[in-house]
């Protein structure tokens, strides 16, 4: 964020103290702390995962935007990169792991599949777009995005939250949030909000078709 950006709404700084001192709001200077030290989660899907690789090496450099520290835990990473084909198997795996990342906490969705199935949608083991279960900050189109174009949607992930007010964000409320339900893999993806219906919808099913049984026995 450049000086001018940084000290608006604008207060008249006396001219020998330019350069040396900056007034801003709080709200303006936490967005800014945080949007310059976003620590990427160490997670890879599949081939899409190969170019974030590629932009954390040093042709590229993460650390020029402060996002260098990749964390292997989630509990220690702010942004979750859906970088690959999402999988029904892996759905629940991700949801955990978003889960269990600290607030504040961000999504980029990289490139067609994370976004909306990618030229796997309408598989039989693929979901249309990891936004179907978790929120989801930036989509990052691509087959596989460029490191460049990953930059750009970090970037653009940067101007979002310096954009944000700490009065409307989820994570300053009153009391917990709660946690996404995960998915549960059985037949298919069985969300755990929706058990009653399935078991009310299967019941009922199960009861036609005794009845069908018995009048064709008769
Ligand atoms: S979007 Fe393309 S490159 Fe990325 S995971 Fe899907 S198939 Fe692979």
């Amino acid at each position: 964020m450049n000086e001018k950006d940084m000290t608006s709404p604008r207060y008249e700084i006396p001219p020998e103290l330019r350069h040396q001192v900056t007034i801003t709001t709080l709200e303006r200077i936490y967005n800014w702390g945080r949007a310059n030290s976003l620590w990427p989660m160490m997670f890879g899907l599949a081939c899409c995962a190969i170019e974030m690789i590629a932009t954390a090496a040093s042709r590229y450099d993460l650390a020029r935007f402060g996002m260098e520290v990749m964390r292997p835990s989630p509990r220690q990473s702010d942004v979750l990169i859906v970088s690959g084909t999402v999988t029904k198997k892996m759905v629940p795996q991700i949801v955990r792991l978003y889960n269990q990342m600290a607030e504040p906490r961000y999504v980029i969705a990289m490139g067609a599949c994370a976004s909306g199935g990618g030229p796997f949608k309408e598989g039989y083991n693929v979901v249309s777009g990891i936004d179907k279960f978790i929120p989801v900050d930036v989509y990052i189109p691509g087959c596989p995005p460029t490191p460049q174009a990953l930059l750009n949607g970090l970037i653009a992930l940067q101007k979002k939250i310096e954009r944000q007010s700490l009065r409307d964000l989820p994570w300053y409320q009153k009391g917990p949030a709660e946690p996404i339900p995960v998915p549960v893999l059985g037949p298919d993806l069985m969300d755990p909000r929706k058990f009653a219906l399935i078991r009310e919808v299967t019941h009922r099913q199960a009861v036609q078709d005794q009845q069908e049984g018995e009048v064709a026995h008769e």
